[in-house]
């Protein structure tokens, strides 16, 4: 459907003509070749990127000088964007980013994408164009280096996560020999790619509809040990088992919970994994939490736990329930005696998901107002009244939590 959308035409009409050549590329193509959805349409270019902005502009069309650099040009058309690069070719790269200038060769650009799932090109015909043999592994779903793996894995070792990544989405059985070791012979390099681009890579390795498999594969190549180190203790073998209850339950897939299931709550570590794969605050404020949960004890009654998400957040004990029920939802395929314990930790879960913070009833300036004087004492009786309402369990109003505060000055 997206590729006889009137948007793409208009696409295909404006550079098609006078000399240029427009074709889809890449993820498109591939995904749209198994049967699923593109995420988004990048398309390539016999044109250079001046003359991509001036026919937009010409044909009053949004053009944004997205990645003037790497040639890239996004065009908005019905709201939608359009990402139009002109042919590359490399000239020289060292591992970490590749120096390229623009080319006019279509087979010249397709050797210098990563995998051949992802080096097919569609025409404005819809005629698929295959310069590297990536029909025959879309068929077969092979996830494939171009040329000599371990060359390309040198030119730029972030491939090494896309291979995984890609395994991940699109790959089945075994992983290709050839850049399976490539792969694995690359993993100290990994260290030097910009953290940014490997954490988003690990995202969306981790956001494939089952990452166990190509998991299972790093973990062999020593490629997850390089990237998160933080996973050796537990390894993976939770995963399969987060999958199922994920499937079982309809939790929705998220990457960090996977992740977390794979990294043991440890403050310190999981602080320093934030730090080194540079994540974003909330998905630093994630792990931080998961790091500070409390184990959940056995028999647990629901004040006491309205008490504990209280003192801890409702956060980390949303990943910790999830997590627990996961793995005894597993267990209880053999052992029935478990459905007990994985209803259990469900109910609580639903309570931690619902938990809204009672706020504390009384402030500093009731303190202050019942003759106090400004000081540290403030903050301590402020304390000792919290403390009291929480173990009642929130109950005390403003008027008997008034009454305390005079009963203990
Ligand atoms: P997705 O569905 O995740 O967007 P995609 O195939 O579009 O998949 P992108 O990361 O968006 O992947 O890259 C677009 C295209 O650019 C790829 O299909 C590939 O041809 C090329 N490419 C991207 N990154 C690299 C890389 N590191 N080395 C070589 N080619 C790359
Ligand atoms: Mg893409």
């Amino acid at each position: 459907a997206w590729f006889s959308a009137p948007a793409l035409r208009r696409v295909f009409d404006l550079l098609n003509a006078d000399g240029g050549e427009v074709r889809v590329v890449g993820g498109a193509v591939r995904n749209s070749l198994m049967g699923l959805q593109a995420s988004d349409i990048d398309m390539a270019t016999t044109l250079l990127p001046q003359e991509v902005m001036a026919r937009a502009s010409t044909a009053g069309i949004k053009a944004v000088a997205t990645g003037i650099e790497h040639g890239t040009v996004t065009l908005i058309i019905d709201g939608k964007p359009f990402e139009v690069t002109t042919l590359r070719r490399d000239v020289e790269t060292d591992g970490r980013h590749a120096e390229v200038a623009f080319g006019t060769d279509w087979k010249v650009d397709a050797e210098r994408r990563d995998l051949t799932i992802n080096a097919l090109y569609a025409d404005a015909a819809g005629e698929v164009i295959d310069l590297v043999g990536g029909l025959a592994d879309i068929e077969s779903r092979t996830v494939r280096f171009i040329g000599e793996a371990e060359k390309r894995v040198a030119e730029d070792y972030l491939r090494v996560l896309r291979f995984f990544r890609f395994f991940a989405w699109y790959g089945s059985g075994r992983p290709d020999a050839d850049g399976l070791r490539a792969c694995a012979r690359a993993r100290s390099k990994l260290s030097g790619l910009s953290a940014e681009r490997v954490w988003a890579e690990m995202k969306k390795l981790l956001s494939a509809e089952d990452p166990g498999r190509a998991l299972l594969w790093m973990r062999q190549a020593g490629v997850l040990t390089e990237v998160v180190p933080e996973s050796e203790k537990w390894g993976i073998d939770a995963i399969p088992g987060l999958i199922a209850a994920e499937r079982a339950f309809g939790w929705k897939p998220d990457p960090l919970l996977r992740l977390a299931s794979i990294v043991p709550p440890n403050a310190e570590r999981l602080a320093e994994m934030a730090k080194r794969l540079r994540v974003s605050k909330a998905e630093t404020a994630f792990f931080a939490a998961w790091a500070a949960s409390p184990t959940i004890p056995a028999a647990i009654a629901d004040t006491a736990f309205d008490r504990m998400l209280y003192r801890n957040g409702a956060a980390g004990l949303v990943t910790r329930l999830k997590l627990a029920a996961a793995v005894t939802r597993q267990k209880t395929e053999g052992d029935l005696s478990l459905l007990a314990e994985t209803a259990r930790l469900k109910r609580l879960l639903a309570r931690a998901e619902a938990w809204e913070k009672p706020v504390l009833p009384v402030s500093g300036a009731d303190v202050l107002e019942a003759g106090v004087p400004a000081g540290p004492r403030v903050g301590e009786l402020l304390q000792r009244l919290e403390d009291g309402w929480v173990d009642g369990n929130f109950n005390a109003d403003r008027a008997t939590l008034v009454a305390r505060l005079k009963a203990m000055i």
